[in-house]
């Protein structure tokens, strides 16, 4: 079973999940586990933590952190957050079981809060199994009720407000769209290519705690960081806005992108459609 995690990982077609794994099947999920830790990019703390999210659907959906030098460190991807965001990215509707290589931080604890059934949902850390509620009791939450949360909540409506990018157009408006953004009702897209034409998007995640939200630039740069094409150079960035959100995150997208491959930001405006 290992080779065949091994051979998901080295595949060109590989893009964060991997399919086939039993939740019982530890062995298994420990060699992915450890492979999916390799994936972090931790240049200012050195910690690397890899994740495994356990969809419903029966893919195994890889989580691994990230950290960006030159911007605050609350810019920073947890391998939770990663993993959950690359589920999302796959239209993944559940997921009852996150296993981890470290206890879950506090700002992770409240992120997982996101999710359908949150309470339930079981984290394993080696040999230990916990519910979200047993690790954080009271939370600053509200229950998120099914087809309203993290994974399932539908997709959002709209269309650009001006000219928008030319053949890029639906993708950049489909990544936007799977936003969830319950919270101050800000949908944003970002679609990044490298040289060699891949394309990789990401969409607005947030939490009811506002910080542990997860910015698109971030979520497009953790699914490239998750595929067979991670090692690519961007040289091009997309990011649309809805025009009325009180917040967005051009300035960050601008900030990590000039760190990360030294390129300019497009920026689009969206309104709703509905
Ligand atoms: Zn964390």
């Amino acid at each position: 079973m290992s080779e065949r995690v091994e051979s998901a990982l080295q595949s060109a077609a590989f893009a964060g999940s991997i399919e086939g794994i039993a939740p019982e099947d530890s062995h298994a999920l420990s060699f992915a586990l450890a492979r999916a830790r390799d994936f972090a990019v931790a240049p200012i703390s050195n910690f690397r933590v890899g994740a495994l999210a356990v969809g419903a659907s029966g893919s195994c959906y890889l989580g691994a952190n990230m950290e960006f030098i030159g911007v605050p460190l609350n810019a920073s991807l947890h391998a939770e957050q990663s993993a959950l965001c690359n589920a999302r990215a796959h239209g993944e509707q559940a997921v009852r079981l996150l296993i981890v290589s470290e206890l879950p931080c506090g700002h992770c604890r409240q992120f997982l809060q996101e999710l359908w059934d949150a309470p339930n949902l079981e984290i394993r850390v080696g040999e230990h199994a916990k519910t979200l509620a047993a690790l954080m009791p009271n939370p600053f939450a509200q229950i998120r009720t099914e087809g309203q949360s993290l994974l399932d909540s539908p997709l959002q409506k709209l269309k650009f407000s001006e000219a928008g990018p030319g053949g890029s157009e639906q993708s950049l408006i489909e990544a936007a769209a799977m936003s969830y953004t319950p919270y101050s009702q800000s949908p944003e897209g970002v679609l990044l290519e490298t040289t060699t034409g891949k394309r990789f998007t990401g969409n607005a995640i947030e939490s009811i705690a506002f910080n542990p939200s997860i910015p698109p630039v971030i979520a497009a740069l953790n699914q490239k960081n998750l595929s067979f094409s991670r090692k690519e150079t961007v040289n091009r960035c997309l990011h649309a806005r809805l025009g009325t959100s009180l917040n967005h995150s051009f300035a960050l997208t601008e900030a990590i992108m000039g760190g990360v491959d030294g390129i300019p930001v497009e920026r689009f405006l969206m309104e709703c459609t509905e």
